[in-house]
């Protein structure tokens, strides 16, 4: 298997491309993000206590995460995937060293961490954008969006060191068309 962590802030456009990645590159497309909502709209308890944390722009803590994306992962790796394509997890140091464990236990690893690199105010500015539209309650207020940049930069971004660290690491700038933006991807995804 080959399973890739698409990085980047909140707005960076990681499921934007994921949705086009996983298609090209045939990868299960996980997003936490898109677990929780799902666990929210349905009402579910999962869903009642991931609200009370991304109403606020907080992270929801990371005993729930895990035990979330590794049943997902069991539920999925049934049909033999070619591998995965992580989006919006890891998102912190525990997250990446239970993923590390996760897919050594499996047989597997992830073989990089491609990170889309874009500016704290051009994020801000799609993030309201998207808010019009997304119906996303965590996109339509400024403030929320501000709290979930600087819960990036105090939790999440530090894990770039950690897959430096292992050599896995591919910034790619996270700024141009979405086809342009997929190209550059797709020329990293292209070496792995
Ligand atoms: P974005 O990257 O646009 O902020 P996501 O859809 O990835 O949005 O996540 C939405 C919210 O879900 C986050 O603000 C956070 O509260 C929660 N969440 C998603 N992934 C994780 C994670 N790996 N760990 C903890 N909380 C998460």
């Amino acid at each position: 298997m080959t399973n890739i962590v698409l990085f980047g802030p909140p707005g960076a456009g990681k499921g934007t491309q994921a949705e086009v990645l996983k298609e090209k590159y045939q990868l299960i497309h996980l997003s936490t993000g898109d677990m929780f909502r799902y666990n929210m709209k349905n009402n579910t308890e999962l869903g009642a206590l991931a609200k009370t944390y991304t109403e606020k722009g907080h992270l929801v803590p990371d005993s729930v995460t895990n035990e979330m994306l590794k049943e997902e992962v069991n539920r999925q790796l049934k049909s033999n995937p070619k591998g995965f394509l992580f989006d919006g997890y890891p998102r912190t140091k525990d997250q990446a060293r239970v993923l590390t464990a996760f897919m050594t236990e499996k047989g597997t690893e992830v073989a990089a961490m491609v990170a889309l690199e874009v500016d704290d105010e051009v994020l801000v500015g799609r993030l309201l954008e998207r808010g019009k539209s997304s119906g996303r309650a965590d996109d339509a207020n400024e403030e929320v969006i501000r709290e979930r940049i600087a819960e990036y930069y105090r939790k999440t971004d530090i894990l770039k060191e950690y897959y430096q660290g292992e050599d896995k690491y591919y910034g790619v700038n996270g700024v141009g068309s979405v086809e342009e933006i997929t190209e550059r991807l797709s020329a990293v995804f292209d070496k792995l």
